[in-house]
């Protein structure tokens, strides 16, 4: 009996190191991901792999798309289905603004991204369709890595701030990885 206790108790040092081992290479952390199809749009996926496999944006990770053994799930979602946030944000003409979302629950990490800013993008961002698509994988992964909003300071706004806002007077939103957006992490991991 303790011989067999002790040999489960070993499988499963094992099995815990051998997979924290695989988890860092080259002294970075590896995220591993997948991206669901949509039918919203079917190119969803090819692009979100197009973004995260730029290594020179989240430099500190290695970010790897594996959809079996992953530890951030990615999904175009309708307005509807975007998880909200416990609070209500309004732009100047009084409408809700809708937000992508990133969530760390006990069923992993998970990223909603809002279909109605991805079609077109977000004008009050000041940033193109294609430049708020970049944005907002970036912006939605750095929570998913653990990164919590910027600032905006001298004119320029991280990608960890929320673009989808709109930038404050004089300032421009950024759509690259900018050594301030490594600044500050997320408190609490369970949101
Ligand atoms: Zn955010």
């Amino acid at each position: 009996m303790i011989g067999l206790l002790i040999t489960i108790f070993l499988f499963i040092f094992y099995i815990l190191s051998s997979t924290e081992k695989k988890k860092i290479v080259d002294n970075r952390k590896v995220y591993r991901y997948t991206v669901l199809d949509s039918q919203l749009d079917p190119k969803f996926p090819e692009y979100v792999d197009k973004i995260l496999a730029n290594n020179g944006w989240w430099s500190k990770y290695i970010i790897l798309r594996d959809d079996t053994n992953y530890d951030v799930k990615i999904q175009l979602v309708e307005d509807s289905d975007t998880p909200s946030l416990d609070h209500v944000v309004k732009d100047d003409k009084g409408e809700v603004i809708k937000f992508s979302i990133c969530t760390h629950g006990f069923d992993g990490i998970n990223i909603y991204i809002n279909y109605d800013n991805w079609k077109d993008g977000v004008e009050r961002s000041g940033l193109t369709k294609e430049q708020y698509r970049r944005y907002v994988i970036l912006h939605e992964f750095g929570h998913a890595l653990g990164y919590d909003h910027q600032k905006c300071k001298n004119g320029s706004c991280p990608v960890m701030y929320q673009a989808t806002i709109g930038p404050p007077k004089d300032h421009k939103c950024l759509y690259d990885i900018t050594p301030e957006d490594f600044e500050v992490r997320l408190k609490n991991l369970f949101l």
